[in-house]
């Protein structure tokens, strides 16, 4: 089965607007039309108008880092799906490891988000993924059930081709450790296996799963080739063109 890689950036709280004009203008100048690999830059929400014009006419796909799961209203510091589309944002990450920990999101949370951006048109990227404690604790597969089916509660079957599932070992991101590749496609693979219980197996094998977690030019290689890594989530490495246009070219190399 043969999936389109997904490379996606995650800024975090990096680049002012015009910081990340820049950045995006040199991406969408590298990779031009090129669509063969679904490129994704999730800038901060005041950057995320600027970077919008920097990559229309190119290949690029935009994305948000959150979205608040109400249409409009009294919910200061939040931003509805409305306003990420009227950016044209076509994706947007969701459960991050950071929002569960410094923001207190639950998977009850994370799944009202996850419904509600499809609803109204966006990708969520779901990530999912055990802290350091709990895979010592041989607790990773069990997290990950818990977190993945948490997220996914109530998501219709049509709906699947529209969600990415991002794994990020909370214990890599943004640490220089990597998971190796068979650590990673174990998870990766346990992932898929889930998906095909509840959705069967021909809507599982359509979905994309991200790996998260110090992925670079040096390791994306062997990650990429792993038969159940259909692409990654990148922090620190998407903030330098050249590091993540690499990444792009790793993901058309294993495409
Ligand atoms: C992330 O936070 O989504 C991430 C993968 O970060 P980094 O690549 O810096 O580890």
């Amino acid at each position: 089965m043969s999936r389109k890689y997904v490379i996606a950036g995650n800024w975090k709280m990096n680049k002012t607007p015009e910081e990340g004009r820049e950045l995006a203008s040199e991406i969408a100048s590298i990779i031009s039309k090129d669509a063969s690999v679904d490129v994704v830059v999730c800038p901060s929400f005041v950057a995320l108008d600027r970077v919008s014009q920097a990559i229309e006419g190119s290949a690029m796909k935009l994305g948000a880092q959150n979205l608040y799961p109400k249409t409009n209203g009294a919910y200061t510091g939040e931003a509805s799906p409305e306003m990420l589309r009227a950016v044209f944002a076509k994706y947007v990450i969701l459960g991050h490891s950071e929002r569960r920990e410094y923001f207190g999101e639950s998977d009850a949370f994370v799944n009202e988000k996850v419904k509600f951006a499809l609803e109204n048109l966006i990708s969520p990227i779901l990530c999912i993924g055990e802290t350091l404690e709990q895979r010592e604790a041989n607790e990773t597969l069990e997290v990950v059930k818990t977190q993945l089916l948490g997220g996914l509660e109530d998501v219709e079957s049509q709906s699947m081709g529209n969600v990415v599932i991002a794994y990020e070992p909370v214990w890599a991101i943004g640490a220089g450790k990597t998971a190796t590749p068979e650590m990673a496609q174990e998870v990766h693979a346990s992932i898929r296996a889930l998906l095909t219980e509840k959705y069967g197996e021909a809507i599982a094998e359509k979905v994309r799963i991200l790996y998260g977690g110090s992925m670079k030019p040096a390791n994306a290689d062997s990650l990429l080739s792993q038969t159940d890594i259909d692409g990654g989530l990148i922090g620190g490495a998407s903030l330098d063109s050249k590091s993540f246009c690499d990444l792009i070219q790793s993901a058309r190399a294993a495409s």
